[in-house]
């Protein structure tokens, strides 16, 4: 029987020792990216040139389980982790459901999100190998806060990308990650090929992730001892994200239950990873029976009106060529306010899982999610981010089923963070100007003819 706790907390000494690793154990394992230009599987030596050595044979590692977390990596965690687990009481009371509703807040973390927990293993990574600077993008600003914190706390220079919208609207993710002491550009900008290329066939254009990836990791190419980050999407990335779920699944245990689904929302699918993997694990091992729901945003929607194929993770084309759920790397995502949620394809390992069944996907309006946010905000006392929102609808969706059913389910979901660098957004929707914005099948369709001419 459940008890009526409300957090359930670890202590420091109980941060996982090490990430886990879910291509182990998956019986279909991914297929491997391709050299963009030989078209062969890469190797750890042609990832290497791009990014960190010890996250390209994480990202090609498809035998050890368990991958141990440095001790000076550990010592950053105590910073924030472990994490909270709550129980959403209140909301649960508001939506009078039968249903258990459990989230993991990663919104506690000093940027923020759940995204520093792979920013200080890849700036540690990169000051171990001798590197002086790193290079990214970032869409909302929550990856380049946190590679910006993570880079002054090991000693590496960052410099961010940020896609142009993002850099607009939220001006106060520019600011923190200059306080942080990172150098901080729009993107598209003039200062590499891939965004001049794109300024010049359109002058206005907002940008998008797959813009600004190409923008960091050309300069990456072209800058000595300097390499690239990635905040999501890659496997390396997920796999530091899975700290989210081995302590919540310890959490579970202290609250006496084991949910019958995990949610979480997804852009390039690192927190959904995080949250998932670990439970997962015991789906594929164990033959347990979890339903893994990914949230996306409706106009960006790859995992459900996707189309599983081999694409570039950037607009240029810089990048490896990747097997996985996409809607073509030249889509143009909406200007929704879910900025981190803007990205075209979907991690290889997630891709994997989604065609083997392993998981679902479902898409949800922006109006829907400013909606369940509210809610939340107005019973959980936790202002979401935007993009987390998705998470909280779906979860809110399954919520009202088990409520039409009468049936008492478990569900976790994670808040991969919280919204209050955001409130130009909340401004929009409660005075009542916000839209959704649609995407029409012929949209689709014709990105990913484009994306089959591209790449056969
Ligand atoms: C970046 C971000 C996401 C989306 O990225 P994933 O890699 O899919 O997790 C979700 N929520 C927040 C708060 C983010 O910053």
């Amino acid at each position: 029987m459940a008890n009526k706790q409300k957090r359930f907390i670890l202590t420091e000494n109980e941060i996982p020792t090490a990430w886990y690793n879910i291509v182990a154990d998956m019986k279909n394992k991914p297929m491997l990216p391709l050299h963009p230009g030989t078209r062969k599987p890469v190797t750890v030596e042609d990832m290497a040139h791009i990014f960190t050595l010890e996250a390209s044979k994480q990202e090609l590692n498809q035998t050890d389980a368990w991958i141990e977390i440095p001790e000076a990596v550990r010592e950053q965690y105590k910073n924030y982790r472990c994490t909270p687990l709550v129980r959403a009481t209140e909301l649960e009371k508001a939506l009078d459901t039968p249903a258990h509703i459990y989230f993991k807040n990663e919104s506690v973390s000093p940027v923020g999100s759940h995204k520093l927990n792979s920013a200080l293993p890849q700036a540690y990574y990169a000051k171990k190998e001798g590197i002086e600077s790193l290079t990214t993008e970032t869409g909302a600003g929550q990856w380049g806060t946190a590679l910006s914190y993570a880079g002054k706390a090991f000693g590496v220079d960052i410099k961010v990308y940020m896609v142009k919208v993002s850099f607009q609207q939220k001006p106060y993710r520019r600011s923190i990650m200059q306080t942080f002491g990172a150098n901080v550009i729009a993107s598209p900008s003039d200062t590499t090929k891939a965004g001049r290329a794109i300024l010049a066939k359109d002058p206005d254009y907002t940008g998008s992730l797959g813009t600004a990836i190409s923008e960091a990791i050309e300069l990456a190419l072209e800058t000595p001892n300097c390499r690239y980050a990635l905040g999501s999407v890659l496997s390396h990335v997920s796999l530091h994200q899975t700290i989210i779920g081995l302590e919540a699944e310890k959490q579970m245990e202290m609250a006496g239950e084991y949910p019958d689904i995990v949610i979480g929302c997804f852009g390039g699918g690192s927190n959904f990873s995080g949250i998932a993997f670990p439970f997962m694990r015991h789906s594929l091992l164990e033959g347990k029976q979890t339903r893994f729901i990914a949230a996306e945003p409706a106009s960006c929607p790859k995992l459900t009106r996707g189309q599983f194929h081999m694409d570039f993770g950037d607009e240029a084309g810089y990048t490896p060529l990747l097997p996985m759920y996409t809607l073509g790397h030249n889509f143009k995502p909406a200007a929704i306010h879910a900025g981190g949620l803007r990205y075209h394809g979907a991690g290889v390992t997630v891709s994997q899982l989604l065609k083997d069944g392993l998981m679902e996907a479902v898409d949800i309006k922006q109006l829907d999610t400013f909606k369940a946010a509210q809610l939340f905000a107005q019973t959980e006392g936790i202002v979401p981010a935007p993009e987390s929102s998705h998470a909280i609808c779906a979860a809110i969706n399954e919520a009202l089923k088990c409520k039409e059913e009468g049936k008492q389910k478990t569900i976790l979901f994670n808040l991969s963070g919280h919204g209050l660098i955001d409130m130009t957004a909340y401004d929009q929707y409660l005075s009542g100007t916000m839209t959704n914005f649609e995407l029409t099948q012929e949209e689709i369709d014709a990105n990913i003819a484009e994306l089959k001419k591209i790449i056969n």
